[in-house]
C-alpha cells in the first residue's frame, strides 16, 4: 500500500477514515506461527478487542487462527463472521455467572479468573470444560496501567490461591482442560516472561486433564524509530522447546496457545484525516484535524505515540507541529512534532492505527464514527460505513413532556 493508495481512500471514502492492510496481518500471523514453528500443536486466537471488525475477524479465520473474547457481544461477533465456536475463547474479568453461561451454552471455551465464580460454575456444570486464568504476579512490563499480572492487579486467580482453587475442583468434580495467563501488554524482557511461564508449568503439572496452555499476550511492536520490540522467534524458539519437554514430563501433547492483539494488527492500522486549520499563536503551530478523541483516544488515554506523516505533501521541508482534534477539550495527538510542512486541506497518516484505535472510538461531542477500509489484492475495500445522524439518535427518545410537572 502506497501513500498515494491512502490519498484515494480519503477521496473516495472521505475524512477521517482506519485503513488496514490485509498482507501486514497476515505476515504478522505468519511471522508468530514460523517462531513457533517448533511447537507440536499451536493455536493462535486473535485478541477480538483490538480491532473487532468482522471483515478482519474473518480474514483470521481464513488464516487459521482463533478468537479471543471478553464479552458476550465479541463472542457473538464471531459466530456473526462464521468462526467455529470451538475456535473462540472467552476470558472474561468480571462479568456475571449469567453471561459466563450464556456463552458455554454456544460451545465456547471459557476462561474463568476468580474463585467465586468457578465455585459456582463448576457445582451447576461440572461437566463443562473451563479454563482458569492464574495471576503470577509477574510485572511484564513497568507501566502499572498495562501490567496486569503483578499484585494488585484485579485480573486472574493468585497463584497463592492454588490450593483453594484446587479444592474447588475437587470438591465440584469439574473439567479443568486449560491453564491461562496474561500478564498485561508489554514483553520487553524475553526472560522476564519466561519465568512467568515457568509458574504457570509448576500450575498446569498440578491439572490432570489439560488440552491447552494458554499464554496469553503482551508482545511488543514499535511504535516509533528505536522502540523496543518482542523477539517473537528468540521467545518462539526457547518456548517451544521447553513446551514440549513439559508435554513430555505431563505424559502427553497438549497445545501451546497465545492470544496476541496488537502484535496481529497495530501496525498493519492507518488513520487518515485531514487538516481543517493551521493555526499558528505565540508559542506554536498547531494542525486542527477534522477528528480527535473521539476516535483515536490512545494518545491522550495512554501517552501513546503514533507516527504522523504528511501524504499530501510527502517532500516538504520539516517543521514543527502540535497536532490537535477538533474536540471542544485538550485533545493533543503530537506535540513538537516534525512533520513535513502543512497546508490546510492536507492527509495526515498516523500510524499503528490498527490495535486499540477504531475499537476505542465512541460518538463523544455528537460525532459520527469513521469509515473503515480493508486493503487486500491491491484494492480497498469499504468494511464499515461511516456513521450518519440517524446513528446519533438511534435509540434516543425524546419526551412530549405532556404530563411532566415544569416548574413556572
Ligand atoms: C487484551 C487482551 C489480549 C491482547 O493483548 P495485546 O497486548 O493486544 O496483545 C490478550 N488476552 C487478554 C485476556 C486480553 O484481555
Amino acid at each position: 500500500m502506497e501513500s498515494q493508495d491512502l490519498i484515494n481512500i480519503a477521496q473516495e471514502y472521505g475524512s477521517p477514515v482506519y485503513v488496514y492492510d490485509a498482507n501486514t496481518i497476515a505476515s504478522q500471523y505468519e511471522r508468530l506461527v514460523s517462531a513457533f514453528a517448533k511447537a507440536k500443536s499451536l493455536r493462535i486466537h486473535y485478541a477480538v478487542k483490538a480491532l473487532s471488525n468482522i471483515s478482519v475477524l474473518k480474514l483470521f479465520k481464513q488464516l487459521g487462527a482463533g478468537l479471543d473474547t471478553v464479552s458476550l457481544q465479541e463472542v457473538q461477533l464471531g459466530l456473526a463472521a462464521g468462526v467455529d465456536p470451538k475456535m473462540i475463547i472467552y476470558t472474561p474479568n468480571g462479568v456475571s455467572l449469567a453471561e459466563i453461561e450464556k456463552v458455554a451454552a454456544m460451545g465456547v471455551q471459557i476462561n474463568i479468573d476468580n474463585l467465586s465464580i468457578l465455585e459456582q460454575f463448576g457445582s451447576k456444570h461440572p461437566k463443562t470444560p473451563v479454563c482458569v486464568r492464574i495471576n503470577p504476579h509477574v510485572m511484564a512490563g513497568g507501566n502499572a496501567n498495562i501490567s496486569v499480572g503483578h499484585i494488585d492487579s484485579k485480573f486472574g486467580i493468585s497463584i497463592h490461591q492454588i490450593p483453594h482453587l484446587l479444592r474447588i475442583v475437587e470438591n465440584t468434580k469439574m473439567n479443568v482442560n486449560g491453564i491461562h495467563m496474561h500478564t498485561g501488554s508489554d514483553i520487553l524482557d524475553i526472560g522476564v516472561f519466561l519465568y512467568a511461564t515457568e509458574i504457570l508449568f509448576e500450575t498446569a503439572a498440578k491439572f490432570k486433564d489439560l488440552e491447552f496452555i494458554d499464554f496469553g499476550s503482551g508482545f511488543k511492536v514499535p511504535y516509533k524509530e528505536g522502540d523496543v520490540s518482542t523477539d517473537i522467534e528468540d521467545l518462539g524458539e526457547q518456548l517451544s522447546e521447553r513446551f514440549n519437554q513439559f508435554c513430555k514430563d505431563y505424559g502427553r501433547d497438549i497445545t501451546l496457545a497465545f492470544e496476541p492483539g496488537k502484535f496481529l494488527v497495530s501496525e498493519a492500522g492507518y488513520f487518515l484525516a485531514q487538516v481543517n486549520v493551521v493555526k499558528q499563536t505565540t508559542s506554536t503551530v498547531f494542525a486542527g484535524i477534522d477528528s480527535g478523541f473521539n476516535h483515536l483516544i490512545r494518545p491522550m488515554l495512554y501517552g501513546s505515540y503514533h507516527g504522523i506523516k504528511n501524504i499530501s505533501n510527502p517532500t516538504g521541508r520539516n517543521r514543527f507541529y502540535s497536532v490537535v482534534g477538533y474536540i471542544c477539550e485538550t485533545d493533543t495527538f503530537a506535540n513538537n512534532r516534525q512533520i513535513s510542512e502543512i497546508t490546510e486541506g492536507d492527509i495526515l497518516a498516523f500510524s499503528n492505527a490498527g490495535a486499540y484505535c477504531y475499537s476505542m472510538a465512541s460518538n463523544y461531542n455528537s460525532r459520527y464514527r469513521p469509515a473503515e477500509v480493508l486493503w487486500y489484492n491491491g484494492e480497498a475495500h469499504l468494511i464499515r460505513e461511516r456513521e450518519t445522524m440517524d446513528d446519533i439518535l438511534k435509540n434516543q427518545i425524546l419526551l412530549d413532556f405532556k404530563d411532566v410537572a415544569v416548574p413556572a
